[in-house]
């Protein structure tokens, strides 16, 4: 029975108990964020902050927080033995990287849109330009017809008036 009951608790120890070869409590503060399916997520924080200092950690949290905490533990922990120099400054200089250039392309394109607009209207305002001078044109070479039509006739009517003129004075 006691072999039974060692066999249970044990299957149901959390990733922390298990490693720390102890029993699991029904209120283990560790348990809820460190579950015996990933038994490498407990071995980080171990190795780096050490068993105590997480559960210390996480009591003085309030429950709420205390997931994010246990992440960004393990975050830190992983980052701490993949590079134990700059640990997640690393990851994080190279995401501030990433913005800086980003941000520079937004700003880059973003130029390019303005310029490309810019050339855009001042096509239309060209094309808007060339079309007032093309009618201008054809109201001045029109008002041109009119005028010489009015001059033919102006001068029809000279030469009736000088024709009309001789015969009344022969
Ligand atoms: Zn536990």
């Amino acid at each position: 029975m006691q072999n039974l009951t060692t066999t249970m608790s044990n299957s149901t120890r959390c990733a922390a108990c298990k490693s720390l070869r102890r029993r699991c409590s029904q209120d283990c503060v560790l348990a809820p964020y460190f579950p015996a399916n990933n038994p490498q997520r407990f071995a980080c924080v171990h190795r780096i902050y050490g068993a105590s200092n997480v559960t210390k950690i996480l009591e003085k949290l309030p429950v709420e927080s205390r997931s994010d905490a246990a992440d960004c533990m393990t975050f830190e922990a992983s980052s701490r033995i993949q590079d134990p120099v700059y640990g997640s400054t690393q990851t994080i200089f190279k995401l501030q990287q990433q913005i800086v250039q980003t941000q520079y392309e937004i700003a880059k394109v973003q130029a390019e849109l303005a310029m490309h607009n810019a050339q855009q209207q001042m096509h239309q305002i060209q094309q808007q330009q060339d079309h007032q001078n093309q009618n201008h044109l054809l109201g001045q070479s029109s008002l041109m017809n009119v005028n010489s039509a009015a001059s033919e006739q102006e001068e029809e009517f000279h030469y009736l008036d000088q024709q009309q003129l001789g015969g009344f004075y022969h």
